[in-house]
């Protein structure tokens, strides 16, 4: 089983490159993002209230979204591996991910991250914000707040995985192919 976490700021690409990567590795891709937009859509109890958050460029409570990862790992017996993208986002968060894939007899093979400086990030989110139909990128408030967030909670995670030697960053500005490129350098070594 190969496990990867996708990581990096909002507005980093991770979205996009999961998509390409599953397909090229054959991983089951989750996006916590994802999964709470669907359940905003089907106004679900739990869309109600990651919404509270979200709206507000702030993460959701630990607790709630560590189970809801849970159950979407469960949905996915038969994987030979998954790509988290937007999970974990907190120390927390990683440490359940490793007792779950330890319950499964696997492990996370890597973290690989998207490095893009800050004023990219909010002219790609900004510029994101025009289609993706998300309200949370058609407010630079709000944008300003999920990257603030981000360095609060998440950044840390860096160190975390590097204690384990899983971490390995990539620059994330260029074409989706030159970045795609770099990510599959690392996947492929791995
Ligand atoms: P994303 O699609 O990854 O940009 O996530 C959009 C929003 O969903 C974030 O700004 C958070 O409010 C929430 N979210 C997604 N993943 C997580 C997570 N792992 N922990 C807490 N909140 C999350």
């Amino acid at each position: 089983m190969k496990n990867i976490v996708l990581f990096g700021p909002p507005g980093a690409g991770k979205g996009t490159q999961a998509e390409i990567l599953k397909e090229r590795y054959q991983l089951v891709h989750i996006s916590t993002g994802e999964v709470f937009r669907y359940n905003i859509k089907n106004e679900t109890a739990l869309g109600t209230l990651a919404k509270s958050y979200m709206d507000k460029g702030h993460l959701v409570p630990d607790k709630v979204t560590i189970n809801m990862l849970k159950d979407e790992v469960e949905k996915h017996p038969e994987a030979k591996g998954f790509i988290f993208d937007g999970f974990p986002r907190t120390e927390a968060q990683a440490e359940a991910l490793a007792v779950l894939m330890e319950t499964k007899g696997s492990q996370i093979n890597a973290m690989v991250a998207l490095e893009v400086a800050d004023g990219i990030l909010v002219e790609r989110l900004l510029e994101r914000g025009k289609s993706s139909g998300r309200p949370d990128d058609a407010n630079e408030t709000v944008i300003r707040e999920r990257i603030a967030e981000y360095y609060r909670k998440t950044d840390i995670l860096k160190a975390f995985y590097q204690k384990q030697h899983k971490y390995y960053g990539v620059d994330g500005v260029g074409s989706i192919e030159e970045i795609t490129l770099r990510l599959s350098a690392v996947i492929d070594a791995l």
